[in-house]
């Protein structure tokens, strides 16, 4: 899954994986340089390619960001909804609490 696979021939041997890594496909010659290996895992989107990766980098102040930030604020928001679910019957649980001790106490 993550063993990175030459595009035009599916050879995935240890000459495309690490760091240095062949230019040229030793299974079909192919030009790794402007067609670079991938592994399984980056095809589908599972992890950022390195050339992605390089993007994201160069443009980290405009879209990825921006999106990042919108993220954020929709998690923020989302938890801020489950606590106001969740927290009112709480109240409520505990205001019958101290209203049933205070009821116990007085009799
Ligand atoms: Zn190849």
């Amino acid at each position: 899954m993550l063993a990175k696979t030459c595009l035009s021939c599916g050879y995935r041997g240890p000459a495309l994986q690490g760091p240095a890594r062949a230019l040229r496909c030793p299974g079909c010659g192919a030009d790794l340089y402007a067609r670079p290996p991938r592994s399984y895992a980056e095809l589908e989107g599972f992890l950022p390619s390195e050339d992605t990766i390089d993007m994201h980098v160069a443009g980290s102040t405009g879209r990825g960001r921006r999106q990042r930030v919108r993220r954020a604020r929709s998690f923020a928001f989302r938890v801020l909804v489950m606590g106001l679910i969740i927290t009112p019957p709480l109240v409520v649980v505990a205001a019958a609490g101290a209203l049933a001790a205070i009821w116990m106490l007085r009799g």
